[in-house]
């Protein structure tokens, strides 16, 4: 069997964390398989569903790195035998129209009358009762003159989906196991709307089964909705896809993730200056684990590794720290040319060493190299070799700038690097120990002051190397700033 899964949004908002989940486990599983990847835009609710929703999943997943084989592309595009991907685009076509009609032909399906105000009453009135508020089926056995008279007085109706009241209706989920629902808890649900447009449950199970969907991954919020798609299924005498449900996402409170705990839009990360690789392994392990725990993966291996029955059906916990600490390793492992190119565009927007030789610049990125966690925090972290006047830290003007002995400590370094003419990491350190040595002070005593002077930090990059960079003119200024500062 080819396997064939599909990412199906709904683009009613940003792409969100629990998406781009759904989306990376169900490419993983086509990788890994041989199989193909399919974007289709479940775009059939016409109030919520924006074009900018659909940029938002473009530029989500191809930032993400997630390209599908088949699907609506960004530049207008269309990939694959089954267009268009799009399902509002499928409703104008009448595609979902004549799987109505047959229903309704075959007495499977019925019109609804209902008023908005009746449903709201039926509601109500199940729930004073302690019912479930759900649809009762009044409408399920009006005759034809019953529904002529409705239609006459200018009634609008939808179509719902007559349910089995008896039995059960079960399923074998790769991640849950045997799954089974009571009929009698399921309602005849509208499957087309006044406005003719198919409703989630009832489009996405004809194109499912149109694309030839071998399997549906997607989240555990869907499981309710999926004893009613496969009885629309059995209507048409179709078999399902393999399902497989993937547990929730929860913040660290224990509760469904939400805007609170940091779900914000994928783009939202770029922007936090996370690795599309780093957020990927990330969500990669959110719900799914190897049986040995692997947690930092090699480009391609998730590829090679990732396997269904991994998955957890327990809620997995959104851990920011993890994310970020993992960000920092992806960081750590890049070449600094890459790193360069990553940093770049946030160099520009904090307008940090605009028009810095290239070279110098990727030294001075690479000084810290093993810190960085984010590539936002890169330009706040270098900004100190840019400056015209250098930012004391609180702790630096109480230690040193405040500290006689700070200050004739670094007279000396000044007299002695002012002579200094072979600018080298190498002998400016050979030259710091020499004068500390001559004077009867610990290394540490004119080391420590000097990086403060010059980095205005008392923790920061090697601070040989760092001398080498900001050169001579820079570091005799910086000391000497440091030297004449009056603390009032
Ligand atoms: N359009 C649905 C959503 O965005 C897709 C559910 C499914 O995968 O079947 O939640």
């Amino acid at each position: 069997m080819s396997i064939r899964v599909r990412f199906a949004p709904s683009p009613t908002g940003h792409l969100h964390i629990g998406g781009l989940r759904t989306a990376l486990f169900n490419y993983l599983f086509a990788k890994r398989e041989g199989g193909t990847f399919i974007l289709r835009i479940e775009d059939t609710d016409e109030e919520r569903s924006t074009q900018e929703s659909v940029k938002a999943i473009y530029d989500g997943l191809m930032w993400a790195g997630l390209t599908w084989d088949e699907g609506p592309m960004p530049d207008g595009t269309i990939k694959g035998p089954h267009s268009p991907y799009y399902q509002a685009q499928r409703a104008d076509q009448g595609l979902y129209k004549k799987y109505i009609d047959d229903l309704l032909a075959r007495g499977l399906a019925y019109k609804c009358y209902c008023t908005e105000e009746e449903l709201e009453a039926m509601r109500k009135e199940a729930l004073a009762n302690h019912r479930p508020p759900r649809y009762d089926g009044r409408c399920r056995n009006l005759t034809k003159e019953e529904q002529a008279k409705l239609e006459a007085s200018g009634r609008k109706y939808v179509i719902r989906f007559k349910m089995p009241k008896e039995g059960t209706t079960a399923f074998d989920d790769l991640i849950r196991g045997h799954v089974s629902f009571e009929n009698k808890d399921l309602y005849d649900l509208v499957i087309q709307k006044t406005s003719g447009y198919p409703t989630y449950n009832f489009a996405c199970v004809i194109d499912d089964h149109l694309m030839g969907m071998t399997h549906v991954i997607r989240g555990d919020d869907h499981i309710s909705n999926t004893p009613a798609q496969i009885q629309i299924y059995k209507a048409f005498g179709w078999q399902h896809p393999i399902m497989a449900h993937l547990s929730m996402i929860h913040g660290p409170d224990g509760t469904k993730l939400s805007k609170r705990h940091g779900d914000t839009s994928v783009i939202e990360y770029k922007k936090q200056g996370f690795l599309p690789a780093a957020l990927i392994n990330y969500l990669a392990l959110l719900g799914w684990s190897t049986s040995d725990s692997q947690q930092l993966f090699a480009p391609g291996e998730l590829e090679k590794k990732f396997d269904i029955k991994g998955c957890q059906k327990s809620p997995a916990v959104f851990d920011n720290l993890k994310l970020t600490w993992m960000n920092g390793e992806y960081i750590r492992q890049m070449s600094i040319d890459a790193l360069y190119e990553a940093a770049k565009p946030f160099l520009k927007e904090a307008a940090i060493a605009q028009g810095v030789n290239e070279e110098k610049l990727k030294n001075i990125i690479a000084l810290e190299q093993e810190k960085y966690k984010t590539l936002k925090e890169i330009p706040g972290l270098i900004s100190f070799f840019f400056t015209d006047k250098v930012e004391y830290e609180e702790d630096v003007i109480e230690k040193v700038l405040k500290s006689n002995d700070a200050k004739a400590a670094l007279k000396l370094i000044e007299t002695a690097y002012s002579a200094l003419d072979n600018w080298t990491e190498t002998a400016l350190e050979e030259i710091a120990r020499k004068t500390a040595k001559e004077n009867g002070l610990k290394a540490g005593q004119v080391f420590h002051p000097l990086r403060a002077a010059v980095s205005g930090r008392s923790h920061g990059p090697t601070l040989f190397k760092m001398l080498e960079f900001m050169g001579k003119d820079m570091v005799l200024k910086r000391v000497g700033d440091a030297i004449n500062y009056s603390v009032s």
